[in-house]
This record gives structure tokens, C-alpha cells and sequence, in this order.
């Protein structure tokens, strides 16, 4: 009997351990939301995008979030035309002061484009987002990668960083995850009138980014020692408008501070070595193991988009 209680009383003392680690432990991670004004499948522009901008950027001012928005500019345009309500729904980033960056003009694949025309991309990418910056007199300094694919060579990956150390552009590193996923089962949802559907699929991704993130919490501390301060990718669509609002709660919870890409690029972790080269559009953590030549079950236990969620977006694989 003795033993059992024994057994009963250090379990406690052991949670009691962990619960106060989680929860004392400060956090720090900065909010991008790539694809502005907006990704979005069945919303057609006008007023629709004006509206769900202003839903997600009131939760953006309520948890007064330094988010970044990364804009593709040839979303702007309707039939060659420059939209005036897209246009608008990128016009409220500015006036809530938010930060823009560039994730080019037509989001393609570095991949399967050659250098100099991916090079074109970029700065035919420039022109509105840096109209709209001067009016709170700043420029485009961020530049993300549409899907995350950096080159698929050492020759690729180094002319498009040298291409962008030349034009003052600095990289914005990421812990990538399967939102996009959630997102487009969302919208698929939202599209048959759903609404039950749509709080199951809302309600999940906000477990799921919240395990998504545990999980980096976790792998920073075998990478570096310690938690550093985190980037996350998210999208300008429906499913952050109606929910990003319960996970900036979670996040907080877990003792999250909510910085701009700025001060966690200030982080010394950004500037680990990276010589991934694989096709996949990966999480910068996966690309300094990789670098590192770590074992391959240091990558275990990464939370995965189930297969109902994967069925509803009618996506086959993460
Ligand atoms: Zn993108």
C-alpha cells in the first residue's frame, strides 16, 4: 500500500514538475500570414475580402499582434485589372499599422522556374506593396518563398540569397505546418453550408496548431538548448478570420509574448547553417537537423493532418 501511495505521490510531484515548466517559461513568437490580401477559394473579391480582412485584423488589434502580411500583387488584379476592393482589403494592413513583405508577384514555384524570370517576379512583386509602405514611410525588407521551396540545388539556392542580399531583402524563416490544409477543408465546408462542419474543422486546427507548435517547443530545446523565439506561417483566409482569435487565446496560455518578425530574427538561432536542398518546402527546424546530419528519428512525434481533414480539403497528402 505504502508503495502504491509512493507511486500515487511522485506522479503528482512529476506533473506539478512539468505543468510549472510549461506554464513559467516565457515565449516568444512572431505571427506571418502569407498570401495577401487574401487565399481564398470560393470568396470572389469585393466586399468578401474587405469584410474577412477586417474580421482577422480586429483579432490582430485585439491581442495587439505585430503580425507581417506577405503580399502576392497579381491577387490584386481581376481580369488585368487592378481591383479596387482587393486593393482596399490590403490598404487596412497599412492603416493598422501592420508590417508588408514580398512573397512575389505571382507565387510561383522557384522549382520549376528559371533564375531570372523567379528574379522578375520578385521585384514586379514591389511595386503596389511599396506604394501602399511609403505612407507610414517604410519599404519592403522581408521576403518569403511561395511554398517554401529555397532551391533544389546549392548553385539555385545561392543565386536566389545572393539575389536577395543584393536588393536589401532579408529571409523570413518559418515553422511551416498543415494550416493551408484546415484552410481549404474549411472553405470546402463553408462552401455546402456546413456550419456544423466548419466549427469541427475550426475547433481542430486550433488543437492541432497548438500540438504543432508543443512539438517545436520540443525540438528547439534537443536543437539548441533552449526554446528560441518562433516564427509561424499562417494565411490570410476564413479560418484565420473566424479562429485565429481561440488560438491566439491558446497561445497565450502557454505563455506566448507576440513579437514582430524583427525582434525574432534577433533570435541567433536564424543564423544557423542551411544546406537543405530537397524538394519539399520544409520548416527551418527540419532544415538545420538536416544540415546537422541528426538521426532520423530525431525528427519523431510531428503532429500530422489527419486523414478526415485531409478528405475534406480533398488534399492526398500533407
Ligand atoms: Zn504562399
Amino acid at each position: 500500500m505504502i508503495q502504491v501511495f509512493r507511486i500515487f505521490f511522485s506522479i503528482i510531484i512529476l506533473n506539478s514538475f512539468l505543468f510549472s515548466q510549461d506554464t513559467k517559461t516565457q515565449r516568444f513568437i512572431a505571427i506571418t500570414f502569407d498570401d495577401l490580401p487574401m487565399n481564398t477559394k470560393y470568396l470572389e473579391g469585393g466586399n468578401q475580402w474587405i469584410e474577412q480582412t477586417q474580421k482577422l485584423l480586429n483579432t490582430i488589434k485585439k491581442f495587439n499582434i505585430p503580425a507581417i502580411g506577405f503580399v502576392n500583387e497579381y491577387k490584386l488584379y481581376v481580369n488585368e485589372v487592378l481591383d479596387s476592393s482587393r486593393l482596399k482589403a490590403l490598404q487596412i494592413w497599412i492603416d493598422a499599422d501592420l508590417d508588408l513583405g514580398n512573397h512575389t508577384f505571382s507565387h510561383p514555384d522557384y522549382h520549376n522556374t528559371e533564375n531570372e524570370e523567379f528574379f522578375a517576379d520578385i521585384i514586379k512583386g514591389e511595386k503596389i506593396t511599396n506604394e501602399l509602405l511609403s505612407q507610414k514611410n517604410k519599404k519592403i525588407e522581408y521576403f518569403r518563398h511561395p511554398y517554401l521551396h529555397t532551391g533544389n540545388s546549392l548553385e539555385k539556392k545561392k543565386a536566389l540569397e545572393d539575389f536577395l542580399k543584393e536588393h536589401n531583402y532579408t529571409i523570413a524563416p518559418v515553422i511551416d505546418n498543415g494550416e493551408w490544409i484546415y484552410a481549404r477543408a474549411y472553405e470546402n465546408a463553408y462552401n455546402k453550408n456546413d456550419d456544423e462542419l466548419m466549427k469541427q474543422i475550426g475547433s481542430e486546427y486550433v488543437s492541432y496548431m497548438i500540438d504543432k507548435t508543443i512539438y517545436f517547443e520540443t525540438q528547439s530545446v534537443k536543437l539548441f538548448g533552449s526554446e528560441i523565439k518562433q516564427i509561424l506561417l499562417v494565411h490570410a483566409n476564413m479560418l484565420n478570420a473566424d479562429y485565429f482569435d481561440e488560438l491566439a487565446e491558446e497561445l497565450l496560455k502557454r505563455n506566448y509574448d507576440f513579437i514582430s518578425l524583427k525582434e525574432a530574427l534577433t533570435d541567433t538561432a536564424y543564423k544557423t547553417e542551411d544546406t537543405f536542398i530537397g524538394r519539399g518546402g520544409i520548416s527551418w527546424f527540419h532544415r538545420w537537423s538536416y544540415t546537422r546530419k541528426v538521426d532520423k528519428s530525431f525528427y519523431a512525434g510531428e503532429p500530422e493532418v489527419p486523414k478526415s481533414i485531409l478528405d475534406i480539403a480533398e488534399v492526398e497528402s500533407e
